[in-house]
């Protein structure tokens, strides 16, 4: 069953709704995630692949491609500079913030990946699946066509 995400960035200048099933809901520890956020862990759902409908501010939304090591990227306004979806660079998840949505996540966080990067002072939900990289699975059962 498809949800309904919609959500905004930190000023308002940019906002979108996205209709898609969501395959997973984590914290990705991994170095890039680290640097982008300025904090300890991206929380992101893993969404199957449907264009964004951006219903405010497309023009101010930027993506960043990493040229080396993984394929990272982020989508940001260039306003705030607040964290909003991306298309993966395989073109087979979209990627939501977690913190850019207005309501709460469809699911609960169900895993943590690249968990060897998380620094010591960073405290997470140890409990949860830990993977070294990317989950080979997802957190709703469905399986995952991206890996
Ligand atoms: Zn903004
Ligand atoms: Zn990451």
């Amino acid at each position: 069953m498809p949800d309904m995400l919609a959500g905004q960035c930190l000023c308002g200048a940019v906002a979108y709704r996205v209709k898609a099933v969501v395959l997973a809901f984590y914290y990705c520890e991994c170095v890039p995630c680290r640097k982008t956020t300025g904090s300890s862990a991206a929380t992101n759902l893993k969404v199957a692949p449907v264009p964004i409908a951006w219903h405010r501010g497309a023009d101010l939304v930027r993506l960043y491609r990493d040229r080396h090591g993984r394929h990272f990227s982020k989508a940001f306004c260039t306003i705030c500079g607040a964290g909003l979806p991306y298309i993966s660079r395989d073109g087979n998840a979209l990627i939501v913030p977690a913190g850019s949505l207005d309501g709460p996540p469809p699911m609960a966080v169900g895993h943590r990946q690249f968990a060897a990067e998380r620094p010591d002072w960073a405290t997470l939900d140890h409990e949860l699946p830990a993977y070294r990289g990317f989950a080979p699975t997802t957190d709703n059962g469905a399986q995952d066509v991206s890996s």
